[in-house]
């Protein structure tokens, strides 16, 4: 089976342009060439997605997200980041090992924010009901 993308550039079988590493995770320039600035921030622990990842996995991942958002707001001139992660492939997962996307954003960039979703067909009652995690 075809290993990993993300396993390979962690052990350095495929290049990236790295932004941040340390004994837990790495950061490095997403090739999508979608958004100037465009970073991932991966565990070095292969694990799918954020929905089957350990809590010491996260924690780490969480902190590298916040450190690499913080410099890009304190030492590379933008005012803010927007964090976007995929769980599976119906929601638009491509590379099944665990990522977080983060976009640096000026005022006046002219990118969207959070994604401008419409078309909802049930009440917030039913959808309350279907997804509460606390006993009714
Ligand atoms: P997803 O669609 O799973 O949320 O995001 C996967 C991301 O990985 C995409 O934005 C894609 O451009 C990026 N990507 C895929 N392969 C590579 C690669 O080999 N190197 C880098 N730097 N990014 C990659
Ligand atoms: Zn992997």
């Amino acid at each position: 089976m075809e290993e990993c993308i993300f396993c390979q550039i962690i052990k350095g079988e495929i290049p990236c342009m790295k932004i941040y590493e340390d004994e837990h995770t790495l950061s490095f320039l997403d090739i999508a060439k979608d958004v100037d600035g465009h970073l991932l921030v991966i565990p070095k622990k292969h694990v799918t997605n954020l929905l089957d990842a350990d809590e010491n996995t996260v924690h780490h991942l969480m902190d590298t997200v916040k450190k690499v958002a913080n410099h890009c707001v304190s030492d590379c001139g933008y005012e803010g980041v927007n964090m976007l992660n995929a769980n599976h492939q119906c929601a638009g997962q491509s590379v099944f090992h665990l990522h977080i996307h983060l976009i640096p954003r000026k005022t006046g960039d002219a990118l969207p924010g959070f994604p401008k979703y419409s078309g909802a067909q049930h009440s917030l009652e039913e959808m309350h009901a279907r997804l509460t995690m606390l006993k009714q």
